[in-house]
């Protein structure tokens, strides 16, 4: 509705209207006084034709006069009685949209004392228009809130129309509602503003919509921490303020659950989420205000520390929170203890990136896993190359793989008595186009990402069919052993045993003939699953081997409890034994242990004819070493055996790998 333009019409309509009254008087006046005039004694009325025509013609011209004046008088008035329905309209119109809006719409005036409020008050707010009418406009705004809602009405009194403008207003029932509000100045007939017009619109719902899916873009749903992002974005604060601020200090920690996995398998998902819950509840309870704790994902958690004084206090906190998580945990009928491994990067001036100090926080994390896990490791640039090393080199198994670059090399197990090879351990090789890669430099890392198991079943499966061909080749002979290894990833397998029957069962080869190597340290890390796990594979009929024995912290007594026919001596001994006395007393101790537990003996690494003729005497039956042979590939090692009849090995000859 445009108020200024009617009012300027209904003005000059009035205007015109006054006039035409001050016409009418001077006329009506003129007239009067006309007429008057011809009582006056001394004005005779002429006699005479002329004086009659002329007064005729005067009354005529003022009649006309008349006439057309009431003609522009109903002309007037009609037009006023138009623009003034029309204004009754207009102000109809202003109740009908005013009384039905959802919009709250009040009037004030220049005091703030309202004038009007709409119904809709009432409904979104609960009071009543004559409630409101008694109070001034500011009363119900939030205390906080009152600064900007005057600000913003003082500026609609200058410019004719406000800025939209948030404000919390209280409900009759005492609660905050969020109202959205714009203010229009009404401008007097002088221009000057004498009121607002303000429309009010209650978003609340909208507000706390719009708070709900901030929570839900920057925390955690499980925990209700600050999410990855929120994370990043303060650390990102923090390193903006460490630029400007040379001594403001601070550190990230990114701590990870040992083991967490283990408890989701056993205890169920619910189990697994309430744990991560208590561990969130614990770790906020180890930090000050100032710090941010997040959850980046999965179980792991980040802490940016503020405001530090020295590194040393960072440290410290890993330390207390280690502690704290060493606590045990009750998660339903479950009492949990969990461990966590924390790598910690302090800000420097040189890194600018929130993401990279968490990457290098994550880097030294992997380190303090790798380490052995419940420790902390600080992160330091040599960390981030072995990252870079670490990442290449994964990236470089997995194309390997798809590649089909691993081939399976052979070095014979030969009997020391008789010189005979009576088996073989299959060895991976990595054929990359640079060059042959040892398994010492891949298999850790393979492993540890899972690509063992395909490698170590291809290996498994290719190793059997081959000990088998070569079988024919050495007609009369003992049937030949195949050696492999089984890593911890391998062993952690559930269906390890059922997937080795198959490929064993495809392969057609005796069971009796194949020999599973465990290094004792993966034997001994979880005893009693590995017992059964051993059982088992014993189940299948294979043989099982100690691997590397010597090398672990375990005691011979304490490998009886599992079902092993073979104990494989590390070649760390045997290379020490023909100088060292002591090392060869070991060994012979180890030789007679064993026997005594019925378990046959392979001495691995044997290089000199000394310490063949040593391990001879101390009657160990099997050996492996580059005395016989060095790992070979399958060609060279079929050339040793049609060569050779009976294999009698005595001396390594040729060159493998
Ligand atoms: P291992 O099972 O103890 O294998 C014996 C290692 O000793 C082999 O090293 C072999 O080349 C080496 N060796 C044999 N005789 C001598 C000797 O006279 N002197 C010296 N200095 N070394 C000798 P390789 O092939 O480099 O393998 C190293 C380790 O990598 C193996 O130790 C085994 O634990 C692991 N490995 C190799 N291939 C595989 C595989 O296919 N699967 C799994 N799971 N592990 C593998
Ligand atoms: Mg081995
Ligand atoms: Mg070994």
């Amino acid at each position: 509705m445009d108020s200024t333009f009617d009012g300027a019409r209904v003005r000059r309509v009035e205007g015109r209207e006054w006039w035409l009254w001050g016409y009418a008087i001077a006329v009506t006046l003129v007239l009067t006084f006309g007429i008057f005039s011809l009582t006056f004694p001394s004005f005779h009325l002429p006699t005479d034709e002329w004086y009659t025509l002329n007064l005729k013609e005067w009354v005529r011209g003022l009649a006309a006069l008349v006439l057309l004046f009431d003609i522009y008088t109903v002309y007037q008035h009609l037009q006023l009685q138009r623009i003034r329905r029309q204004l009754v309209e207009r102000e109809q119109l202003f109740h009908l949209i005013t009384e039905n809006a959802a919009d709250m719409i009040a009037v004030i005036d220049r005091q703030g004392n309202r004038i009007y409020n709409s119904p809709a008050y009432e409904k979104m707010l609960g009071y009543a228009a004559e409630e409101l009418a008694a109070t001034s406009s500011i009363e119900q705004v939030h205390p906080d809130d009152r600064v900007r809602v005057l600000e913003a009405a003082a500026k609609a009194y200058l410019t004719g129309c406000g800025e939209r403008l948030e404000y919390r207003i209280r409900h009759k029932d005492g609660s905050w509602r969020v109202l959205e509000s714009t203010a229009s100045a009404i401008p007097d007939e002088n221009g000057e503003a004498q009121g607002l017009v303000i429309v009010n619109r209650d978003i609340t719902d909208r507000k706390r919509a719009e708070a709900l899916l901030e929570q839900h873009a920057f925390y955690d749903g499980l925990t209700n921490l600050p999410n990855r992002a929120l994370f990043l974005d303060r650390l990102q604060r923090a390193i903006a303020v460490s630029l400007r601020h040379s001594d403001f200090r601070f550190a990230v920690l990114f701590i990870d659950i040992d083991e967490f996995k283990v408890v989701n398998d056993s205890l169920g998902h619910g189990a697994g989420d309430d744990l991560l819950t208590q561990v969130a509840r614990r770790l906020t309870a180890c930090l000050r205000n100032s710090d941010t704790i997040s959850r980046p994902g999965g179980d792991e958690f980040a802490v940016l520390a503020e405001e530090l004084h020295d590194p040393s206090d960072a440290i410290r906190l890993s330390d207390r929170i280690q502690q704290r998580l060493a606590v045990p945990f009750n998660v339903g009928d479950h009492e949990i203890v969990i461990s966590a491994s924390i790598g910690i990067v302090f800000g420097s001036r040189t890194i600018a990136e929130a993401s990279d100090v968490l990457r290098d926080a994550e880097i030294a994390m992997y380190r303090a896993k790798r380490a052995g896990k419940a420790r902390y490791e600080v992160f330091d640039s040599a960390m981030q190359a072995d990252a870079v090393k670490r990442l290449q080199l994964e990236t470089d198994l997995r194309k390997g793989l798809e590649l089909d670059e691993f081939r399976v090399y052979y070095q014979p197990l030969v009997s020391l008595q008789s010189g005979e090879i009576v088996g073989f351990e299959a060895l991976s090789r990595w054929q990359r186009p640079e060059g042959m890669v040892m398994p010492g430099e891949f298999i850790k890392v393979a492993d540890e990402i899972g690509l063992t198991l395909p490698i170590n079943r291809q290996l498994l499966r290719e190793a059997c069919e081959q000990v088998c061909r070569w079988q024919a080749l050495v007609s009369g002979n003992l049937p030949l052993s195949i050696s492999t290894n089984i890593t911890a990833k391998q062993f952690a397998q559930p269906d390890l045993a059922a997937q080795t029957g198959e490929i064993l069962r495809q392969s057609g080869i005796d069971p009796h003939r194949v020999h599973l190597e465990i290094t004792e340290n993966i034997a001994m890390a979880d005893a009693e699953r590995s017992a059964v796990v051993l059982s088992d594979l014993k189940a299948l009929g294979v043989r099982l081997s100690i691997d590397d024995f010597g090398t672990g912290y375990s005691s011979l007594s304490r490998l009886r409890q599992f079902p092993v026919d073979i104990l494989k001596i590390d070649r760390a001994f045997i290379a020490g034994m023909d100088q060292d006395e002591e090392t060869r007393e070991i060994v012979k101790i180890v030789v007679m242990l064993a026997h005594s537990l019925g378990l046959e003996v392979v001495a691995e690494g044997i290089e000199r004819q000394e310490q063949l003729t040593a391990l001879k005497h101390l009657g160990c039956e099997l050996g492996q070493g580059y005395l016989f042979s060095r790992p070979a590939d399958a060609a060279s090692i079929e050339r040793l055996l049609t060569a050779r009849a009976p294999s009698r090995l005595t001396r390594g000859t040729w060159a493998g790998a």
